[in-house]
């Protein structure tokens, strides 16, 4: 059988999610700062260490069969890739942002400005399609202090929580794009029999980080009331207890209305609720 290659960033923002992604699907192997490769000793793959700029042409040349990268960098490469399933984490925007002592708060005052950015291609397209002319400034890094040293009048840079622009006297003032960590594949190798199980592993890792385990006990009567709050993965299991006409229901549900399910489940008369992580969800 064929042995996959998967690239991943070798270290940075993205490499350490991406590895605990892969270990989290039980796939075994070593996270070697030193080499490029590392075998994965329980699954026919090979792990591809690299700089995230290389990934997308590396998976679009088919030298490694997938790849875990951010939108961005994709978007800004150009290449053709597909998509197979977003990774939930890595978010992030690309943002055109512009110092606080600034009177710029229009889009169209940015005709005839300088911007700064490490995404020339993404910008310009975004300028392009905005009707702005201004003047792209590509650098390869620190873009957050090209206005202070009067090489540019705006920037245009991936920010997440903001604080970088804020240090700088920056303001956040349009968004080119969000982005995430995605897997993509080679346009002409999605479809083999490994790249459908490993995918199917990977969603079933992502299913599981999604939601909780929950036991709650309740008593019969209130048991309906408690049912239509919970959604399950089919139905919930209703396991009788020791005590006469109390049960212990088991369930699953998602976790960002968690807590508000909690406190209706509350309500509705369930006690002792357990809340538990869950490892794999396979549907
Ligand atoms: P490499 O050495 O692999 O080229 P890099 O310095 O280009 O790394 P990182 O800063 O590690 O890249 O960022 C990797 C990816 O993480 C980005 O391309 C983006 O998709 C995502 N990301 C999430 N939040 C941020 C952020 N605040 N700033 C930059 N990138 C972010
Ligand atoms: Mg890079």
């Amino acid at each position: 059988m064929k042995t996959l290659k998967i690239a991943i960033q070798k270290s940075g923002r993205l490499n350490e999610k991406s590895v605990e992604l892969l270990k989290n699907c039980g796939l075994n192997f070593e996270n070697y700062k030193s080499s490029l490769i590392s075998p994965v000793s329980n699954f026919p793959l090979e792990i591809l260490f690299l700089r995230d700029d290389d990934i997308p042409e590396y998976v679009q040349d088919g030298i490694a069969d997938l790849g875990i990268v951010g939108e961005n960098v994709i978007e800004e490469t150009e290449v053709k890739v597909n998509y197979l399933q977003r990774l939930g984490f890595g978010k992030c925007s690309l943002k055109i942002a512009v110092p606080n002592n600034n009177s710029i708060t229009k889009l169209e005052q940015l005709n005839g400005k300088s911007i700064a950015t490490t995404y020339p291609v993404i910008l310009g397209k975004f300028l392009k399609n905005q009707g702005i002319q201004a003047d792209i400034r590509t650098i390869s890094g620190s873009v957050e202090i090209s206005p202070g040293l009067g090489l540019a009048d705006a920037i245009c840079d991936l920010v997440s929580t903001g604080g970088t622009l804020k240090s700088n006297g920056l303001v956040p003032f349009s968004d080119v794009m969000s982005s995430e960590a995605v897997l993509i594949c080679n346009e002409s190798n999605c479809e083999s029999d490994l790249i459908k199980e490993l995918v199917q592993r990977i969603q079933s890792v992502l299913r599981a980080k999604e939601t909780k385990y929950v036991v709650l006990n309740v008593h019969r009567d209130n048991l309906n009331d408690v049912i239509a709050l919970l959604p399950g993965v089919k139905s919930p299991s209703v396991v009788p207890l020791a005590e006469d006409n109390w049960v212990a229901v088991h369930t699953v549900i998602p976790e960002r209305d968690f807590w508000d399910r909690i406190s209706q489940l509350k309500q509705a008369g369930a006690q002792g609720i357990v809340v538990m992580p869950i490892e794999k969800i396979i549907l």
